[in-house]
């Protein structure tokens, strides 16, 4: 759906509902169910681009190769629960903590959008 589209359905329903001389039939479960059906779609519609601006913010997130083992906040990536090493890619989060770039590059795939560790919420 484009947004025009969206907007027209939103003041569509806007005006059904602030007119009162429209009174859903009691016994037609069809115009409700139709009714729903629209509300749900757009709800869907909405949340579906606010994942993807979700996910153009984490793609913003930068990374970097680990080069030396001394300045990592963290020794271990706490998803795999295993070693840094040298040459591996890292991403740090604003909450500074750190994992295996692939390890969250994982975890966002599923469509969370916070630290898998504290829980900070990682975009804005
Ligand atoms: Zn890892
Ligand atoms: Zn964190």
């Amino acid at each position: 759906m484009t947004s025009n589209l969206n907007q027209f359905v939103l003041n569509t329903i806007q005006n059904i509902l602030n007119n009162h001389n429209f009174i859903l039939p009691d016994n037609d479960d069809l115009q409700a169910s139709v009714l729903l059906e629209i509300v749900t779609q757009f709800e869907n519609s909405k949340s579906e681009k606010n994942k993807n601006r979700k996910k153009d913010q984490i793609k913003t997130i930068g990374y970097n190769k680990i080069k030396n083992l001394e300045n990592l906040p963290d020794k271990i990536c706490s998803i795999c629960i295993d070693n840094f090493c040298i040459g591996e890619y890292k991403r740090t989060l604003k909450c500074n903590h750190t994992f295996h770039k692939k390890c969250i590059d994982r975890w966002f795939k599923k469509d969370h959008f916070d630290c898998p560790l504290c829980r900070e919420n990682i975009i804005n």
